[in-house]
């Protein structure tokens, strides 16, 4: 019998953590597959990891993983990930956001021979703010990055075994999980559905981690922001060749009397220039700073405690 890991991150989620239970519960009844459920407890502050320690001492198909402290959404899948033993794998958020009803869909397109199964989102009832954000966001990410992700998909997906393999062999800090997920490659589908409403507590995501999440995923997609100062060095620079030729045109042979130009014209110009290389320099600082990250080579989270994973032979 294949045995199949769920893996939850979970950050403050006591609110949410009962309904979650009971649904998957509902979803992995009368199932064919042996099912293992991994909660990650990402450094929550409130009662999380007594309630999934809980969940661990009645039903012997749950662990539960507690890190060292909060690693952020897509560290605490990674440790799920690494954690998992399942022929295949299905990520999804705690907060019901992610219907664990879609699970046996996801199982029988693997059974079709998928190795990737990801969710997209034909509706979501987020925010009007995050919508919006967000809709824009995977356009943008795909008008530059290097490589194209399906749009308007999060990290809710299933994987084989063999694409989880693949996908353990990166390592880099700095993930994006929903590129890396289809960087992999191997026979991928989607399936779609509708993104409900959180069923209770708030989004673990305000907007400057959202802002984070996405450079993170743009910096690590797209080398076109790095290469943005030589095209606009090179524009730039055209441009002023041709001023520069029409003023010495102005100067010696049409010996034009108005010459002088004023300090206002001057000054917008300088303060353009100042201002573009400043972005610049920022946008070069933002891939400096992210190598840098890299070679520090620190493990990408600290496990504090696990329970539940005896249960496993
Ligand atoms: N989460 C996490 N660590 C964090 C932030 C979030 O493990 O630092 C979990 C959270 O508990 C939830 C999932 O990641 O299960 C998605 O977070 P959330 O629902 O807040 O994000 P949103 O759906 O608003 O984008
Ligand atoms: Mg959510």
């Amino acid at each position: 019998m294949s045995l199949v890991s769920i893996l939850l991150p979970v950050y403050n989620e006591e609110q949410t953590l009962n309904e979650l239970y009971q649904q998957l519960k509902e979803a992995t009844k009368d199932s064919p597959y042996k099912f293992e459920i991994i909660f990650v407890d990402d450094g929550s502050s409130d009662n999380s990891y007594s309630i999934i320690e809980g969940f661990c001492h009645q039903d012997k198909r749950v662990r539960a993983i507690k890190l060292s402290r909060n690693f952020g959404h897509q560290l605490s899948i990674t440790a799920a990930i690494d954690a998992s033993s399942g022929d295949a794998i299905v990520i999804m958020d705690a907060d019901l956001q992610d219907p664990p009803s879609l699970i046996p869909e996801m199982l029988a397109r693997w059974e079709e021979g998928y190795d990737v199964v990801y969710a997209s989102r034909q509706q979501r009832k987020d925010t009007w703010f995050k919508r919006i954000t967000a809709h824009l966001f995977y356009r943008f990410f795909n008008l530059i990055a290097s490589y194209k992700t399906p749009q308007d998909t999060g990290d809710f997906r299933l994987m084989s075994r063999k694409a989880v393999q693949a996908l353990s062999q990166l390592r880099e800090r700095n993930r994006y999980l929903r590129g890396l997920c289809f960087w992999i490659g191997y026979k991928q589908t989607a399936i779609s559905f509708a993104r409900g409403e959180r069923i209770a507590g708030k989004t673990k995501y305000p907007f400057l981690k959202m802002v984070r999440f996405a450079l993170d995923g743009l910096f690590s997609f797209s080398n076109l922001p790095l290469r943005l100062s030589s095209y606009l060095g090179f524009v730039l620079s055209f441009f002023s060749l041709i001023y520069l030729t029409w003023i010495l045109i102005q100067k010696f042979i049409l010996k034009d009397p108005h010459l002088v130009l004023g300090w206002t014209s001057l000054l917008a110009v300088i303060l353009l220039l100042g201002g573009l290389q400043f972005l610049i320099l920022g946008i070069h600082g933002e891939y400096i700073g992210r190598i840098f990250d890299e070679t520090r080579k620190r493990p990408l989270y600290l496990i504090e405690k696990k329970e539940g994973f005896a249960n496993n032979e």
